[in-house]
């Protein structure tokens, strides 16, 4: 399966921040929408970096100021994004080994969706599920 067929059925909408935006905005946001991150974009709408949970923990525990810390303070600049064209099993793989949750989709420079671990691993289970019945129907057992 390829990650153009997750996007199809969870919807292409990203929440994005600008990196000169604060914490507690992102705060908000990740609250406000239920996610675990957020894509830092430039003016042009273009990827610059990702905030994570994860990543506003780890500067808590350095700073008071968690707060009031600008976006660019605390996000990772180094995104890996996958491409819509990509295979669902690759881009586990590369999660798995890279040890982060989200993957924002990025296609011909322009950001077109986002996936996290969860959303990958439900297209899977419904992959499964969907050809465990294909197999019990040919078998006379559907
Ligand atoms: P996560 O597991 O996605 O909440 O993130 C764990 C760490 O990996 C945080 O420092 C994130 O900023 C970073 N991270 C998450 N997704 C990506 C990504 N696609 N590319 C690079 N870093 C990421």
């Amino acid at each position: 399966m390829k990650i153009s067929a997750v996007l199809a059925t969870k919807g292409m909408n990203v929440v994005t921040i600008h990196p000169e935006q604060t914490i507690r905005e992102a705060i908000a946001l990740l609250n406000k929408h239920n996610i675990g991150a957020l894509v830092a974009v430039d003016a042009a709408g273009k990827p610059v970096g990702i905030l994570s949970e994860r990543d506003i923990v780890r500067h808590a525990v350095k700073s008071q100021d968690i707060f009031a810390a600008s976006i660019s303070q605390v996000m990772t600049r180094d995104v890996v994004t996958g491409s819509p064209q990509d295979d669902l099993n690759a881009v586990l793989q590369t999660m798995t080994d890279r040890r982060f949750r989200h993957m924002p989709v990025v296609d011909e420079g322009k950001l077109v969706g986002i996936v996290s671990i969860g959303d990958l691993v439900k297209a899977q289970l419904n992959e499964y599920k969907g050809q465990i019945d294909t197999l019990q129907t040919q078998v006379g057992k559907g």
